[in-house]
């Protein structure tokens, strides 16, 4: 995670994005947003493995600039993580709508 996050803020400080729109998280859920439209066209139009792939790594950059614009740091996702992790782990897997498994806390 450290070796990403640096990446990324690296190329936050390259593009002189703090201070600006590039960090603003209305602007990033829009681009958020069009990269899961990407990532969906490329599943949706069987355009292979490698689109898929790319457009997935769109999205991790955009989630690690997250972080970086909300100056969380790579220690503070790591606990993040690993207590979100903790939590999924102690979920169960059920069988919803007869065809889908879904994994969740089932209230
Ligand atoms: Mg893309």
């Amino acid at each position: 995670m450290k070796e990403y996050y640096k990446a990324i803020a690296d190329f936050h400080k390259k593009f002189e994005m703090k201070g600006t729109n590039n960090e603003e998280m209305t602007f990033r859920l829009n681009l958020m947003t069009e990269e899961l439209g990407e990532l969906a066209q490329a599943v949706t139009k069987g355009k292979g493995k490698k689109a898929i792939v790319e457009e997935n790594i769109d999205l991790l950059n955009l989630i690690i600039g997250n972080f970086v614009s909300l100056e969380i740091s790579s220690e503070e996702i790591k606990k993040a993580f690993w207590e979100k992790h903790k939590k999924l782990m102690s979920r169960e897997k059920k069988l919803v709508n007869g065809k889908n498994f879904r994994i969740s806390e089932f209230k």
